[in-house]
C-alpha cells in the first residue's frame, strides 16, 4: 500500500538566521513553537493527517515551547521525533560519542516532554555519514529520515554556500556530501557507505523527490511553487511507495510574524502563510487521490521494516 508520511521539522528562527550568517534577534525568535504550531496542528486536523514532529531538545527547555507542543499532541495522533540537541549543522563530522550524546540528550528532553522516547532521527541540514548512522545504531533509534538524494538541492545549495563565502558572511552550514544523489530515494536499509543499501539495524526513510528528475518534494518548494506548480510536482513523485514529506514549521509563517528581515534571505517568508497552507493542501489532496494512506514516519518506517 501507499504511505505517504508528513512530518514537521521545528526549527526555531535562530536555525535560520544561523544558516544565512544574520546575529540573533529577539523579534520574531520563538516564532515557530509561538505561533505556527497552533496552525500546522489545525493544518493537521483540517486535512486528517498524522503528523511527525522532528523536535530540537534544547528548544524544549523553554516551557512555553514544552506546553505548546504537548497541546498539539493532545487531539491527535501525531509523534515527536528526535532533530538531536541543539541542531549543529555539522553533527555529521563529529566523534562518534559526541554524536551519540546529542542523540541521546535530544531524546531525553523529548521524552521527559511527551513521556515517550522517540525512534526516528532526522540529522540537522540533511547532512548524514557513517559515524551518523553508526552512533544511531548505539543509541537504538529505528529510523532515520535525513537523505534528501535531490541532485537540484545540492546544486542551489552548494552555489548559495559559496555565494555567502564569496561575500565573506559566516553561514552555520556545512556542504552536503555531494554523493547523497546516489542514495536510493525509497526506504531503503542503509549499508556502508550510508547512501549504498546494506545490512544496517535501521531504515533510512528519504524526503521525498519526484520520480524522474528528483526534483525536491518539500515544504518550501511546495510554498514557492504556487498552487498549480505544488500539484504538478506532487503529481511528479506518485508512484514511490513512500512519500515522506518534510515540512517546517517556517512553512506556517510569513514575514508579518515578525520576521521581515529573514524574508530577503529566506524567500518563502513573503507568501502570506494561508496561501502556502493552500498549496500543501493541494499536494495532500493529489497525494490523497492517488490512493496515498497518510501515516506516521515511525508507521511508514516499521512497515518498510
Ligand atoms: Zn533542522
Amino acid at each position: 500500500m501507499r504511505q505517504c508520511a508528513v512530518s514537521v521539522d521545528l526549527d526555531e528562527i535562530g536555525c535560520y538566521r544561523a544558516l544565512f550568517g544574520l546575529s540573533p534577534v529577539e523579534a520574531g525568535q520563538h516564532a515557530v513553537y509561538d505561533v505556527a504550531l497552533e496552525r500546522i496542528a489545525a493544518f493537521a486536523q483540517h486535512e486528517r493527517i498524522p503528523l511527525s514532529f522532528f523536535a530540537i531538545g534544547r528548544d524544549l527547555e523553554r516551557c512555553r515551547a514544552a506546553d505548546r507542543l504537548v497541546a498539539a499532541l493532545v487531539e491527535a495522533p501525531h509523534l515527536v521525533e528526535n532533530h538531536s540537541w541543539a541542531h549543529r549543522y555539522d553533527l555529521s563530522q563529529l566523534s562518534r560519542p559526541a554524536i551519540a550524546a546529542e542523540v541521546r540528550r535530544g531524546a531525553d528532553a523529548i521524552e521527559a516532554v511527551t513521556g515517550r522516547r522517540p525512534r526516528g532521527f532526522r540529522a540537522p541540514g540533511y547532512c548524514i555519514s557513517d559515524h551518523l548512522l553508526d552512533a544511531l545504531v548505539d543509541e537504538g533509534v529505528r529510523f532515520d529520515s535525513s537523505v534528501f538524494p535531490c541532485p537540484s538541492y545540492v546544486a542551489v545549495k552548494t552555489a548559495a554556500m559559496l555565494g555567502l563565502r564569496a561575500r565573506g558572511r559566516s553561514t552555520a552550514a556545512i556542504l552536503s556530501d555531494p554523493r547523497v544523489v546516489l542514495a536510493p530515494a525509497d526506504p531503503y536499509r542503509p549499508g556502508r557507505p550510508w547512501f549504498r543499501r546494506g545490512e544496517r539495524d535501521l531504515v533510512e526513510l528519504p524526503i521525498a523527490v519526484t520520480q524522474k528528475l528528483r526534483l525536491p518534494l518539500i515544504g518550501t518548494a511546495l510554498s514557492l511553487a504556487g498552487r498549480r506548480g505544488a500539484g504538478l510536482l506532487t503529481r511528479a513523485a506518485i508512484g514511490r511507495p513512500v512519500v515522506s514529506l518534510e515540512l517546517h514549521g517556517l512553512d506556517f509563517l510569513d514575514e508579518a510574524d515578525g520576521l521581515s528581515d529573514l524574508a530577503p534571505h529566506q524567500r518563502d517568508l513573503h507568501v502570506p502563510h494561508a496561501e502556502k497552507r493552500a498549496r500543501l493542501g493541494t499536494a495532500i489532496a493529489e497525494l490523497r487521490a492517488a490512493g496515498y494512506a497518510f501515516v506516521t514516519a515511525a508507521h511508514a518506517a516499521h512497515t518498510v521494516a
